[in-house]
């Protein structure tokens, strides 16, 4: 159900018809993205309420591409999270090779 006007409650929060608070969130539909919108929690309720103003066809183009684009960098940030974690395990056993590495060498030292 679409609607026009918008039901505030008491602290200026939107409300659905069904007295809820409406939930925001936010479409990533190709022919819209970013719209917000109001829904409401409860499940099989049809009230949609749009927050934005239409988008403007710049928007509707760039948005997508930018959307995307951080996407991406947010599966190499994983990779790269990963390759992180891993690299440390390793310098923790080279480190830990070094050291008993270096006490056999004192141990050689000290007794010949
Ligand atoms: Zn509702």
């Amino acid at each position: 159900m679409k609607c026009s006007r918008k039901q505030v409650g008491p602290n200026g929060e939107v409300l659905c018809y069904c007295g809820k608070q409406a939930i925001l969130w936010t479409s990533w539909k190709e022919e819209d993205p970013s719209k917000r919108l109001y829904g409401c929690k409860v499940e099989g309720c049809p009230f949609e309420l749009l927050k934005d103003s239409p988008m403007c066809y710049r928007s509707k183009m760039v948005i997508p591409e930018l959307h995307n684009g951080v996407e991406l960098l947010e599966v190499e940030l994983l990779e790269l999270m990963f390759m992180v974690e891993f690299l440390s395990e390793k310098v923790k056993k080279l480190q830990r090779r070094e050291m008993m590495l270096q006490m056999r060498v004192q141990i050689l030292l000290y007794w010949g």
